[in-house]
């Protein structure tokens, strides 16, 4: 009987990985990679960095160029997308009217950029930043536009904001909550990075939402604050947030809650569908929790634990989950999840532009650190919390000592 083999859905870092892994891992049968964007799997990260410089082309962030999915094997189907999975013949259905069926399907759709439902949010000029062709919009916007609202302090606005400073816009930031990356990071980062970007002159409004944009002949001039003020702007960004892309799985009868859920091996309630990556919610043993992260370690390792499985080596996830930012010339990088109530220890002083936050949990352990331009303390923070070494708050705060001595423990 020919095998039907593995169809993944997406073409995006976890989709691309799923597929590439598959091979490493010896999978002989088919694989499929269907993605609803046109050309080859690329990386976002660049979208909000290096990309909007200008210099970088579409093949420069391409994971892997066209040759690797020939001499793979890889079927790359894309322009296309996945409208319909029928659980019971193990078959989807492509917008494009062809049906394939599968041994097993994996689910990587990502998410989209949530936009405000708000007057002018149709505007041209006003710009959400998820893929490719949004980042190409916003480059082609850029290089005309004097002045730049940024709507949303997350990590994608900020880096977009330092972007635009260093090419010499006005910007602005408009945040709602009362400080920047306000889940993501402790406030001694946040109030870092946020410093970082005043000092530069990019203007950021705490406290602060949108009511509408405005606009000339269908194009934004400006938007107006929930402060009463009008703010002229000719480029708005919008980074506050992403929805995932859950409705394949929902329409399919599979449970999902802000994402497809799926057990500890990333597996749904259908033995024959898996989901990964940013659309996905897994049990994380890192966080005693559900949760959905959106990072490109996590997609990848995720993706590498269904082919290991998909070839026989079927694994819980375990992995820690690591992240990182750059934003103008501050790399953030982050391991592990904090919650909003771990308290918070640095090492090293902001003032100094190198320092490291640890964050404990109400047991004491040690749950994430954040680090900015400290990347020895980042790699060592990785093992410490993955090897569950124990860390006091004093030793976390001692620069005299070294972490890497520490973290040595967790392999012995
Ligand atoms: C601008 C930007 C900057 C980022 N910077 C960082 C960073 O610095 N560090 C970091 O760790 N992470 C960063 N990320 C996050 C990281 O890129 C994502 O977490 C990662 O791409 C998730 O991979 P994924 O495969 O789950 O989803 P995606 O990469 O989003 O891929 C999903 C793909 O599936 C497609 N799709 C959806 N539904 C269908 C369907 N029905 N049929 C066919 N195709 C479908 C989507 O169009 C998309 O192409 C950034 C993201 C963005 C947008």
């Amino acid at each position: 009987v020919p095998q039907a083999g593995v169809i993944v859905v997406g073409g995006g870092q976890g989709g691309f990985q799923v597929a590439a892994s598959l091979r490493d891992e010896g999978y002989t049968g088919p694989v499929t990679l269907v993605g609803d964007e046109p050309g080859l799997p690329y990386q976002r990260p660049p979208l909000s960095k290096a990309f909007l410089f200008g210099k970088a082309q579409q093949s420069h962030i391409e994971l892997r160029p066209r040759s690797f999915y020939a001499a793979r094997n890889i079927t790359v189907v894309a322009p296309d997308r996945v409208t319909a999975i029928d659980r019971a013949a193990q078959c989807v259905a492509l917008a494009s009217g062809l049906s394939l069926p599968y041994d097993h399907l994996v689910l990587a759709t990502g998410a989209r950029a949530r936009m405000p439902a708000l007057a002018g949010s149709k505007l041209h000029g006003v710009l959400a930043l998820r893929s490719h062709a949004d980042a190409a919009a916003i480059l082609s916007r850029l290089q005309q536009a004097r002045r730049l609202v940024v709507v949303g302090g997350g990590f994608i606005g900020l880096e977009v904001a330092a972007v635009a400073r260093q090419l010499g816009l006005e910007v602005r930031i408009i945040e709602m909550a009362d400080r920047v990356l306000k889940r993501a990071v402790s406030a001694p980062v946040a109030d870092y990075l946020a410093a970082a970007l005043i000092l530069r002159g990019v203007g950021l409004d705490l406290d602060t939402g949108v009511t509408d944009f405005t606009g000339t002949e269908g194009h934004i001039d400006g938007v107006t604050t929930t402060a009463g003020e009008h703010v002229p702007a000719d480029l708005v960004v919008v980074g506050i947030g992403v929805e995932p892309h859950v409705e394949l799985a929902r329409d399919a009868g599979l449970a999902v809650q802000d994402g497809v859920l799926v057990n500890a091996y990333l597996l749904t309630v259908d033995p024959f569908i898996s989901a990964i990556g940013d659309c996905a919610r897994y049990p994380a043993v890192h966080a005693a929790t559900l949760v959905r992260l959106e990072s490109v370690q996590n997609a990848v390792d995720q993706a590498r634990c269904v082919a290991a499985r998909l070839v026989g080596r079927a694994e819980r996830y375990s992995k820690l989950p690591w992240f990182w930012s750059d934003q103008g010339d501050n790399r953030l990088q982050i391991a592990g999840i904090a919650a909003t109530s771990d308290s918070v220890v640095l090492r090293g002083e902001p003032t100094s532009d190198k320092f490291s936050v640890f964050r404990f949990g109400d047991d004491s352990r040690l749950t994430a650190v954040e680090s900015v331009n400290s990347p020895a303390d980042h790699m060592a923070a990785r093992k410490l919390i993955s090897g569950r070494v124990p860390v006091s708050p004093e030793q976390a705060a001692d620069e005299g000592l070294k972490l890497a001595g520490l973290a040595a423990l967790a392999t012995l």
